[in-house]
């Protein structure tokens, strides 16, 4: 695992939700990437994240790393204006027994309360994921 993921996934145990700022042009990574998207810079610095965000499409599909594993892929907006894209947890790909739920959130699509977790790929791999909830936020 690269350092700055292994990093990003050491905060998010210990509750911390943070996304990489481009020192250049302020654009938000998250999960974190070695290279501004956006101007290419390398230098950026870790910012916390509001813990807000909102489900605004999902799609079913399968991986290419996986495709004995259907998954829904969620696209995920959080406020301070950047998307990502995450597995949706549901009875067809299946994580841990127990993840951890590191984040709360309102779905306003399904109009339901979920939460962000850290889960595990099929390979056993640590990885970022929706879920319906019944939290209450
Ligand atoms: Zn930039």
């Amino acid at each position: 695992m690269e350092p700055i993921l292994y990093e990003f996934y050491q905060h998010m145990k210990n509750g911390k939700i943070l996304g990489l700022c481009c020192k250049k042009c302020k654009t938000i990574a998250f999960p974190p990437r070695g290279l501004c998207r956006h101007c290419g810079n390398a230098e950026s610095e870790w910012i916390p994240l509001s813990k807000k965000c909102n489900i605004v499409s999902v799609a079913a599909g399968y991986s290419a790393f996986f495709p004995s594993s259907p998954f829904i892929l969620a696209t995920v907006e959080i406020p301070e204006g950047t998307y990502f894209a995450v597995p949706l947890y549901d009875e067809f790909f299946s994580f841990s027994d127990n993840p951890d739920c590191i984040w709360e959130y309102y779905d306003s699509v399904v109009g339901k309360n979920g939460e962000l977790f850290i889960g595990q790929n099929p390979a056993g791999a640590p990885m970022i994921a929706v879920r319906l909830c019944t939290c209450q936020v």
